[in-house]
C-alpha cells in the first residue's frame, strides 16, 4: 500500500509574501525589537523567547491597531487556493504549521477552505498591559529547540512509515521540521539550510511550482 501524503505548510513568508511578525514590528517599532530579531537569527535566544519578548513590547492599548495592520498587510502567495484544491482532489492532508499568532493567522486563512483543526499556530492573551503570547503547541519530549509552535511535534504525529511527509517553508521556524520530512519545498533562508545539510529540497517561488513538482513525483 502506498503512503498517504501530508503537507506541513508554513504561514509567514510562505503562504503570505511577507513575514507578518517582522512587518508588525517594523511598523510599530517598539523599542528593542530589532535586537531580538537578530538574537533569534543568530540563535542567541530561542524562537519562543524571541517572539514572546517582541510581542511583550507592544501595549494592549494598541491591540485593535496591531490586529488591523497585521490582517491588512497580508498578500497571499500565488497559487495558494489552487494548491488547496489540488490537495483536496488528490486526497493530500494539508496542515498549516505556523510560528505566527492566532490573531492574524485565523482571520487571513478564513478566506480559504481549511478546517480550523488543520491550522496550528501560537495563541495570544490581551488581558494584561502588554501582548502576551501563549504556546499551545510547544515542543514534546523529543524536541529541545524551544520552538514555541513546534513543527517537529506535529510532524511526529504523522509517522514516516505511514506517511510521505512534505514541508513547505522559508525560514528559521522551518529548520527542525525540514530535517524530518521526505521532501522540502524551500524559499529564502531555508534553501541555504537544505543545501548545507544535503536535504531533499526543491526551491519554489509560488504554489504553482509546488503543484507541478508534486505532479512530477507522481510520474516517477
Ligand atoms: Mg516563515
Ligand atoms: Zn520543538
Amino acid at each position: 500500500m502506498s503512503k498517504r501524503r501530508v503537507i506541513f505548510c508554513d504561514f509567514d513568508g510562505t503562504i503570505t509574501v511577507n513575514d507578518n511578525i517582522v512587518a508588525i514590528m517594523k511598523h510599530f517599532q517598539p523599542e528593542g525589537w530589532d535586537k531580538l530579531v537578530d538574537q533569534v537569527i543568530n540563535k542567541e535566544i530561542t524562537i519562543r523567547e524571541g517572539v514572546g519578548r517582541m510581542f511583550a513590547l507592544l501595549p494592549t492599548s494598541r491591540k485593535e491597531e496591531v490586529i488591523d495592520f497585521a490582517i491588512r498587510n497580508v498578500t497571499i502567495r500565488a497559487g495558494f487556493a489552487e494548491l488547496l484544491d489540488y490537495c483536496k482532489r488528490e486526497g493530500i492532508t494539508f496542515l498549516v504549521t505556523s510560528g505566527g499568532i492566532d490573531f492574524f493567522v485565523y482571520p487571513v486563512l478564513s478566506a480559504f477552505p481549511i478546517p480550523s483543526d488543520n491550522i496550528y499556530c501560537n495563541a495570544s492573551d490581551f488581558s494584561g498591559s502588554h501582548f502576551r503570547i501563549l504556546w499551545p503547541h510547544a515542543c514534546d519530549e523529543h524536541c529541545h529547540n524551544d520552538c514555541g509552535m513546534c513543527k517537529t511535534t506535529i510532524i511526529r504525529a504523522y509517522p514516516a512509515d505511514e506517511y510521505e511527509r512534505i514541508l513547505i517553508g522559508d525560514s528559521v521556524t522551518d529548520f527542525e521540521g525540514a530535517k524530518l520530512v521526505d521532501t522540502v519545498y524551500a524559499r529564502a533562508h531555508l534553501i541555504d539550510l537544505c543545501k548545507e545539510l544535503g536535504l531533499n529540497y526543491k526551491p519554489f517561488e509560488n504554489f504553482y511550482d509546488v503543484i507541478q513538482h508534486i505532479e512530477e513525483l507522481n510520474v516517477r
